[in-house]
């Protein structure tokens, strides 16, 4: 044989059945070839035969006209390459079968090579351009080699075709994948969407009830806590003993069951976001020695050394919301000193640089200490180490759950070791913030030393529609032997104020029948002569905005109920000795 396989070629009509061959392995390349000449179907099996492509054997299908090709091919898409005869059964035989594959039957994988006997009538630049064939080459120039070269070129192109449909197969079942999850995801955050709101709409019922729940036990607490006070007090000597101890029994548990409300009531506002940070400068030393006041009594009633230890690097002014840190720090003192027996309880201040710059608290005791299996537990709401801590102790296991909340609404962070008997360290690390405000000196009005003699003889107007804390104020204000007016709502007391233009001061109640304290005010600022005159506002609604709208409503200052009368009185005097 010539090494050009065809170069004898010579046309050969009969027709032949497509190979069946038994012994074909499973793993092959399917070739198909076209061609009317038999003798050229025999040339490329034998030269082929025993060829292998990337480890697959090569499997021959033999048809001999471009009609018989299609017919195949409608039923059998999955060849890799077609050797394409061009003049079959008539001149364009070949190129009409590749116009049917790729675009009748949109066979776009398969890869055609072109044979032709006859290269004048099919040019090879005309042909590629107009047909999607993939090469071509003329019988008499092919080389057993050049044609197995040409077919492995071929079935690697189509390996490379089937690959990428396959991965666009892929694609579109990991699109499809994704997009389930997503909308999977997306009914989920739907889910969540509505929780939340349900969440927010139950906390905020929730807070509103105990906003009411905590305005509706204010206002009988102000009664027994005024009336028990003064009871004890027998400023008129005419109580027995026990009497008197009954009264401050109530008077203390009046005390405790307020200090229970006010807690839960702030524990409630924290959780829904409703309370917010005022910053301000501080010096350390404002810190320092409230503190020291608050707990160096209290130790010394428990036999406790009480040290305060102030590293010499700490800064001596920095930037915090005083308020709420004093309240965490008031209650880790107050805990390490009510849980502890005998020894210390101290309150280290460090300055800390790395990894921010952060004043670090820490208060030490040698007290009860916590079991380990109980350290996160005691954060939470009503949480102590175990039921009887509240009958040995006291406490009702919300000043942790509140002082974590303040933590976290300062940028703070609190942690504590402890082993039991061996006492506790709480440990708050506050982040040292820039200080952009110049230190503003504020003396709080309630501090200023008390003139109560400057109300001897001055005329109040009490303004509230609750004879019983009528009946309490009037009994606390006793002692200073003021002149009293009374009204019962705002209306009436625009009308005393009319007739009694001598009135020096008011005690105004908010909510009110007929018109409230904050209409009454704002009338009373409407008019020239009594732009100065002072007035407090009285209330049973707790929260800062409430008493905000007091105040813009033209209050001087703004008390929540239940009233400590000595308080109270000295805001008076304040208030008198102003004008
Ligand atoms: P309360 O002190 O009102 O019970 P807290 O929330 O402040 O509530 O504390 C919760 C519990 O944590 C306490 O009841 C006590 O069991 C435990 N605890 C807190 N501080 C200390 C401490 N310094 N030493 C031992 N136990 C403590």
């Amino acid at each position: 044989m010539s090494e050009f396989l065809f170069a004898e070629e010579t046309p050969d009509n009969a027709p032949q059945t497509q190979s069946t061959d038994a012994q074909i392995p499973r793993q092959y390349w399917d070739i198909l070839i076209v061609d009317d000449d038999t003798a050229v179907h025999n040339i490329t099996k034998t030269v082929l035969k025993s060829k292998e492509i990337d480890g697959r054997k090569l499997r021959f299908h033999s048809v001999f006209s471009g009609y018989e090709a299609t017919q195949l091919l409608k039923t059998q898409s999955d060849f890799a390459v077609i050797l394409l005869d061009v003049v079959m059964e008539s001149d364009q035989a070949g190129l009409d079968a590749c116009r049917i594959i790729r675009e009748e039957l949109a066979l776009n994988t398969v890869r055609i090579i072109l044979r032709t006997g006859q290269p004048g009538s099919t040019p090879e630049e005309e042909v590629i351009l107009k047909y999607r064939i993939n090469d071509y080459k003329e019988k008499n120039e092919l080389t057993a080699t050049k044609l197995f070269c040409s077919i492995v070129t071929a079935v690697r192109s189509y390996q490379d075709l089937i690959s990428l449909e396959q991965s666009k197969v892929e694609l579109v079942i990991e699109k499809e994948a994704v997009e389930q999850i997503n909308a999977e995801m997306a009914e989920v955050a739907l889910q969540i969407e509505a929780n939340v709101k349900a969440l927010e709409l139950s906390n905020r019922y929730k807070s509103q009830f105990l906003a009411n729940m905590s305005h509706e036990l204010r206002t009988p607490l102000n009664s027994i806590l005024i009336l028990s006070r003064l009871l004890a007090d027998n400023d008129e000597a005419n109580l027995e003993p026990d009497q008197i101890e009954s009264a401050k029994i109530i008077n203390n548990s009046g005390t405790e069951l307020l200090a229970l409300i006010e807690d839960i009531l702030e524990l409630s506002q924290l959780e829904t976001g409703q309370l917010s940070v005022n910053y301000d400068n501080f010096y350390i030393g404002d810190l320092t020695e409230v503190l020291k006041q608050e707990f160096s009594a209290l130790a010394q009633d428990k036999a406790l050394e009480f040290n305060l230890r102030l590293d010499p690097n700490l800064p001596k002014m920095f930037r915090v919301d005083l308020q709420k840190l004093k309240q965490v720090l008031s209650n880790l003192i107050g805990n390490a000193i009510k849980f502890t027996n005998n020894g210390s309880v101290s309150l280290l201040m460090e300055y800390r640089e790395h990894p921010n710059k952060s004043i670090v608290f820490q208060v030490v005791d040698t007290g009860i200490g916590i079991a380990a299996d109980q350290l996160d537990g005691i954060f939470q709401s009503f949480q102590q180490v175990d039921g009887s801590t509240s009958r040995q102790y006291g406490g009702t296991g919300l000043g942790l759950a509140i002082s974590k909340e303040i933590v976290k609404l300062i940028q703070a962070t609190l942690t504590v070791s402890s082993q039991v008997d061996n006492g506790s360290i709480f440990t708050l690390t506050l982040p040292l913030l820039e200080m952009t405000i110049p230190h503003k000196i504020t003396q709080d009005q309630n501090t200023r030393i008390t003139q109560q003699s400057t109300m001897v003889g001055k005329e109040v107007l009490i303004v509230d529609d609750n004879p019983r804390n009528v009946f309490s104020l009037i009994q606390g204000l006793k002692p200073f032997k003021m002149k009293i007016t009374v009204a019962e709502n705002g209306q009436e007391a625009l009308e005393k104020l009319d007739t009694n233009p001598t009135i020096d001061i008011v005690l105004m109640d908010i909510m009110m029948p007929i018109m409230d304290g904050n209409t009454a005010i704002k009338k009373i600022r409407q008019q020239s002569n009594y732009a100065a005159l002072p007035v407090i506002a009285i209330t049973a609604k707790a929260s800062r905005a409430d008493q905000l709208e007091a105040i813009d409503s033209g209050a001087n200052n703004c008390m929540a109920k239940p009233v400590d009368i000595n308080v109270l009185t000295e805001l008076m005097a304040s208030n008198l000795m102003v004008i």
